[in-house]
């Protein structure tokens, strides 16, 4: 399948450029199974990687030039000197591709041009990570191309700088991460203080389950801002804590730590998942790597929603429906995926079960009023790579 539609995103770049490009390369979206907001806290993700992916067509030029090129978005070629590559000075999506090549060249990598045509099937702003695959696949193509022999971690690095710099927002490093280094049928364990990782096994379809999205369709406009209050408090822990960051608060202490924050109750709720979350992400590894039933990690990715909702406080309606709703109709498990006040939520369930649950979900939405939500199944898949 990929190889089809690397064929077709060639033959676009061809009409468009007039030339066959030298490569076609993909990186996908990701879903996060557990490990929610602690990628700005130095701690622990378990995300893997989604069969939707960027497709990107590149070739490399020497006149410090780059064009841009995608399916998806209205408009023709948009045409970049490298030398006026400037941070938060492009609002379109274009900032996502040349804050990489920024990156790049900032990072003392000689990248001197390129014409690059992409297509997506990552759904964009469903919090499954469209801007990190965009950014991975086009990282991956320029590695390629100029021999720069960087690894995975590092474009990871290097795209986290681009998105946090160049487009100006404040992620954290685990979409790059994810789409950069996960591997089929695994999920990724990743420390995210310094980034060692590890492949865990997560073959769903082996033992006769499956993992649901369930995108809502919903962005809440004040979801930034909302983001930006909850890694100042985060911070604010840390320090009142006199820790580096509060994935040093060993989960053993949980309590001693929560009585020596006093009166600061927000700050309070925010520490408590934060440190439950990490130790949530431990107990879900040591599961799967035990090689027992998977789904003895459903009541944990239960814990993990019941956190999101009533201490960090990032749930909203529809991801609580979804997650009553499967639960009511026998998933094994189901929790709010991503950054929160919409988006999407994951939902683990027997094979058997999957049609009436996608069933009671929908209609439960039509119930409430709330957009029809977009229901698909999320196998583990690989992460970036060259096609042609
Ligand atoms: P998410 O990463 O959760 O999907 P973001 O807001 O971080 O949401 O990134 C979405 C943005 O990425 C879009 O607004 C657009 O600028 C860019 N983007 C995503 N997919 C594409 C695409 N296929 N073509 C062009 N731009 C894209
Ligand atoms: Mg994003």
């Amino acid at each position: 399948m990929s190889e089809a539609v690397a064929e077709t995103v060639a033959a676009r770049f061809s009409e468009l450029y007039g030339a066959e490009p030298h490569g076609v390369w993909a990186a996908p979206g990701r879903v996060n199974l557990i490990g929610e907001h602690t990628d700005y806290n130095d701690g622990f993700v378990m995300p893997f990687a989604l069969p939707h992916m960027a497709v990107a067509a590149v070739s490399r030029r020497e006149d410090g030039v780059l064009r841009l090129h995608s399916a998806d978005v209205e408009g023709g070629v948009a045409e970049l000197r490298l030398d006026d590559l400037s941070p938060e000075s492009d609002k379109n999506w274009t900032a996502y591709p040349a804050g990489v090549v920024w990156a790049l060249r900032e990072a003392g990598h000689a990248v001197t041009g390129a014409d690059i045509h992409l297509s997506s099937t990552v759904p964009s702003g469903a919090g499954l990570s469209s801007s990190a695959a965009l950014e991975v696949v086009v990282a991956l193509a320029l590695n390629d191309l100029f021999s720069l022999g960087l690894r995975g971690w590092q474009l990871a690095r290097l795209c986290q700088r681009a998105e946090n710099v160049y487009v100006g927002a404040p992620v954290g490093i685990m979409d790059q991460t994810a789409s950069a280094c996960c591997e089929a049928g695994h999920a990724l364990f990743l420390d995210t203080r310094d980034l060692s990782q590890k492949q865990v096994p997560f073959d769903l379809a082996a033992e006769g389950m499956r993992l649901l999205v369930v995108d809502t369709q919903v962005k809440h406009s004040h979801s930034e801002g909302e983001y930006g209050k909850r890694r100042a408090g985060c911070e604010k822990g840390a320090a009142l804590l006199g820790v580096n960051a509060l994935r040093d608060v060993p989960y053993d202490d949980l309590d001693a730590a929560l009585s020596r924050l006093g009166d600061e109750e927000e700050v309070r709720r925010l520490v408590r998942h934060i440190v439950t979350e990490n130790e949530r992400v431990e107990r879900v590894v040591s599961l799967l790597e035990s090689g027992d039933d998977t789904r003895a990690i459903g009541p944990i990715l239960v814990e993990g929603h019941a956190s999101l909702r009533d201490d960090f406080r990032i749930s909203c309606p529809e991801l609580d429906l979804v997650v009553d709703t499967a639960l009511a109709s026998g998933a094994v498990g189901a929790r709010m995926t991503g950054g929160g006040f919409g988006g999407s939520a994951i939902v683990l369930a027997e094979e058997p079960d999957v049609d009436a649950i996608t069933k009671a979900v929908t209609e439960a939405f039509a119930t409430a009023g709330f957009t029809t939500p977009r229901v698909f199944e999320a196998v583990p898949s690989a992460g970036a790579r060259s096609l042609l």
